[in-house]
């Protein structure tokens, strides 16, 4: 009898086993993706002309991740050092600098444009176009810190919109190798912001796996189940879901911090997407609201203080 096959090495099995510290983004799939799911969240939901929206603005910027010039990302050996020192690479807002991400933001305009807009939209759209880029940039500072204020919320959402998209497509050409946990794993270990919430899927041997979803560069790093991703809790965590809803959306509460994070299961809905299925469960986080629960970060296109 003869072993047609090597047989695996131990440390191979347990290699692929475990799951991957770190997902880098698929740009332009994600954008594409995202579209298709906010298109089909948008069918008989009470936001759905909201929602439709927000496919629209996937779509653009699907297409402006073709509008994404070369240059103005850190080089290689600064990579490495950010990796090896515990360090985001593309945190703070040295993405900004170069005028690739104002190219972004000025594609994705016009494709919201062409489409035909309500007039506040095309009013806010046609200030964007019109703005000098040390106000643009200045705008792009206050939606990564998330300090946005009210009456630049129209305009947040576009800016918002680019910076993903800036931040994803430097994300996805990045190596996944050797990043380190970041604030212990509250913190998206690329560019340092919030998750935007985190979710649970399949993974080797039938065991599930939870990553939480950057809000900025849509990397997901690998996050102990049943711990609070605000605060690091372990105990007194709870879940909690809208009556009647299949379980696919629940916020995963906290005692310690009375903080909350969404969790999504890809094992109840395989189609999900981070930020459209956050968005059209937003009656979920009104209700845990009510309940006395805050959420620490905000999704980027609601930016509410
Ligand atoms: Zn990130
Ligand atoms: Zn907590």
């Amino acid at each position: 009898m003869t072993i047609k096959a090597p047989i695996a090495d131990p440390v191979d099995i347990g290699k692929a086993a475990s799951a991957a510290f770190l997902r880098l983004p698929d740009v332009p799939i994600l954008f594409a993706r995202r579209a298709t799911r906010f298109a089909a969240l948008a069918q008989g939901h009470p936001m759905g002309g909201f929602l439709q929206f927000m496919a629209r603005l996937a779509e653009a910027q699907a297409d402006a991740v073709r509008a994404l010039k070369p240059g103005g990302l850190p080089d290689a050996a600064e990579i490495e050092e950010a990796k090896q020192a515990a360090m985001p690479p593309l945190g703070g807002d040295g993405l900004l600098d170069g005028p690739q991400w104002r190219d972004v933001l000025q594609a994705i305009l016009r494709w919201v444009a062409v489409g035909g807009a309500p007039p506040a939209t095309r009013q806010v759209i046609a200030e964007l176009q019109a703005e000098a880029p040390e106000i643009l940039d200045g705008r792009a500072r206050a939606v990564l810190s998330g300090d946005v204020p009210d009456l630049s919320r129209g305009a947040a959402v576009f800016v918002a919109a680019a910076l993903q998209v800036r931040w994803a497509v430097a994300a996805s050409l990045l190596s996944a190798d050797g990043f380190q946990q970041i604030d212990d794993g509250k913190r998206c270990p690329v560019c340092a912001q919030a998750p935007l919430v985190s979710v649970i899927g399949p993974a080797a041997e039938g065991q599930s796996t939870r990553y939480l979803h950057c809000r900025l560069c849509a990397s997901a790093w690998n996050y102990v189940r049943i711990k609070c991703a605000a605060c690091g809790s372990t105990e007194g965590i709870a879940y909690h879901a809208i009556e009647g809803s299949d379980g696919t959306v629940r916020a995963e509460t906290c005692d310690k911090c009375h903080g909350y994070v969404k969790i999504l299961s890809t094992e109840k809905e395989p189609t999900l997407d981070p930020m459209a299925d956050d968005l059209a469960s937003t009656g979920l986080d009104l209700m845990v609201a009510e309940a006395g629960w805050e959420r620490p970060a905000p999704n980027p296109f609601l930016l509410t203080s």
